[in-house]
């Protein structure tokens, strides 16, 4: 056994899957006790050959792998994979940097620099802001909240990293009332406490109601975070975050924009007004494995006071002034302190769609979003129930003889799941049953909608 024979083992099986990705059905074909027993079993004794090891994992495993890296999959809000990400992506894996400090990968240290770069750039926000690569949106949404909860404290002269939040002036978190998951998860590892946050009211379209913001810091004084959000995960919708960036600023409250997707509105010319203002926040939160379509794992935390940013995450003390180098430790600016090298995965996205490319992608996916609601919209029974002004389409169905849509939308997500020649899933849209369609990938094509489409308006056409 060499390496390169286990390499050649990972190389068959993925191009078999990507090659597959256009035809095989969309969704997991395995039942869970299928893949217990093709993948289960004591751990062997003794060591088996890494090539074999490699082979059969990807055969095993295939009945539970889902197509999400390819074009018919708009569950959740995953992207795939761009062809530069996914090379430098192995990459990263068999160079195997420990991307933590600039002395274990120098390489590593400077790829995210120039992609932190890129990004600020691409998104519009201060060239002096700080950039940390994190897991993905729920550890940026984290990071972003650490920095506001240092800087917030500081004001009032409490120094949170030493001191804990034993005895400290109460911190006041404002969110809007279609807030992430992930924010209250945020909140909780930080003791901020899930449910202490006051609830601002959203509109229609799940938008933060800033008439309500302002009621709400009306009633607050100390230290107060505001979190708002572009990209709703079910209907797309951003914050007003012209209004809420003057009213936060009036206020002196640390801003928050939550963009896991939404964010990358900013990277296109026509969709850029969506999130006008929201430069003007503290932090904001995006995935890369979303939108820009690298590998999981991924997600980008970016903070323009850059003090307050390192004061909370970086692992040396905080307040000191670190030498004066011009090295950027890449653990300054993220929870965690070894880790891969996720930059190199975006910094090879971006190199090869370039400013022009990002802003496509964007485009053609929301163009591919409006295409599927019109196609769904214009059939019997068939409701939509946001304004698509993103990529995120919610559907209700009616089934044809009349009757209770709630539970035939999730019959129709069934079915559509069973056949296979798309993927997506259900929710509950102020309170009302709906499809959630998501169109995040790269390689989707209009072909891949049309024929989406049609097997959705199938599965809505046999009665429940
Ligand atoms: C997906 C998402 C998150 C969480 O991101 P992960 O990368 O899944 O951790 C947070 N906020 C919003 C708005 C999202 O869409």
């Amino acid at each position: 056994m060499t390496d390169s024979d286990v390499l050649d083992a990972a190389v068959r099986a993925a191009r078999a899957y990507l090659a597959g990705l256009p035809t095989r059905p969309v969704g997991p074909r395995a039942t869970l006790s299928e893949l217990r027993a093709a993948l289960g079993g004591p751990l062997p004794d003794d060591g088996e050959d890494a090539a074999r090891v490699v082979a059969e994992l990807a055969r095993n495993a295939d009945g539970g792998i889902v197509a999400s890296a390819g074009p018919r999959y708009f569950g959740f809000v995953i992207g795939g994979s761009l062809p530069a990400a996914l090379g430098a992506d192995w990459l990263a894996s068999a160079w195997d940097q420990n991307a933590g400090i600039y002395a274990t990968s120098p390489a590593a240290a400077v790829v995210e620099e120039v992609a932190a770069g890129w990004l600020l750039d691409l998104f519009g926000l201060p060239a002096s802001a700080s950039v940390g690569f994190v897991t993905g949106g729920q550890m940026a949404n984290t990071t972003c909240l650490a920095a506001a909860r240092h800087a917030v404290l500081r004001r009032v002269g409490w120094d949170v990293e030493q001191r804990g939040l034993y005895g400290a002036p109460e911190i006041q978190v404002i969110v809007g009332a279609e807030a992430h998951v992930t924010i209250f998860g945020g909140l909780r590892l930080l003791g901020l406490g899930a449910s202490r946050v006051r609830t601002v009211a959203a509109d229609r379209q799940g938008r933060m109601r800033p008439d309500q913001l302002r009621e709400a810091l009306a009633a607050t004084t100390g230290p107060t975070i505001v979190c708002a959000q572009v990209g709703n995960v079910n209907t797309g919708a951003c914050d007003p975050t012209e209004e809420i960036t003057a009213l936060t600023r009036e206020h002196g409250a640390w801003l928050h924009v939550d963009g896991a997707f939404g964010l990358w509105a900013a990277a296109s010319p026509a969709y850029r007004p969506l999130v006008a203002g929201m430069a003007r926040a503290d932090s904001w939160s995006t995935d890369a494995h979303k939108w820009l379509n690298v590998p999981y794992d991924c997600g980008i935390a970016v903070v323009a006071d850059s003090s307050a940013h390192r004061a909370a995450l970086t692992a040396t003390a905080a307040y000191l002034e670190k030498a004066a180098d011009e090295r950027r430790d890449p653990e300054d600016w993220t929870p965690e302190f070894s880790r891969r090298g996720r930059g190199f995965p975006v910094y090879a996205a971006l190199r090869s769609l370039g400013r022009r490319g990002v802003a496509e992608l964007v485009e053609r996916d929301c163009r591919h979003a409006r295409d599927l609601a019109e196609r769904l919209r214009k059939a019997p029974g068939v409701e939509i129930l946001n304004d698509v002004v993103l990529n995120q389409v919610l559907a209700r169905f009616t089934p044809p003889g009349g009757g209770d849509a709630d539970a035939f939308t999730r019959q129709v997500v069934e079915r559509v799941q069973r056949d296979g020649t798309c993927w997506l899933s259900g929710t509950t849209w102020q309170g009302k049953g709906a499809m959630r369609i998501s169109v995040s990938g790269w390689s989707t094509t209009a072909e891949d909608i049309a024929r989406s489409a049609d097997a959705i308006l199938r599965a809505s056409r046999s009665p429940s």
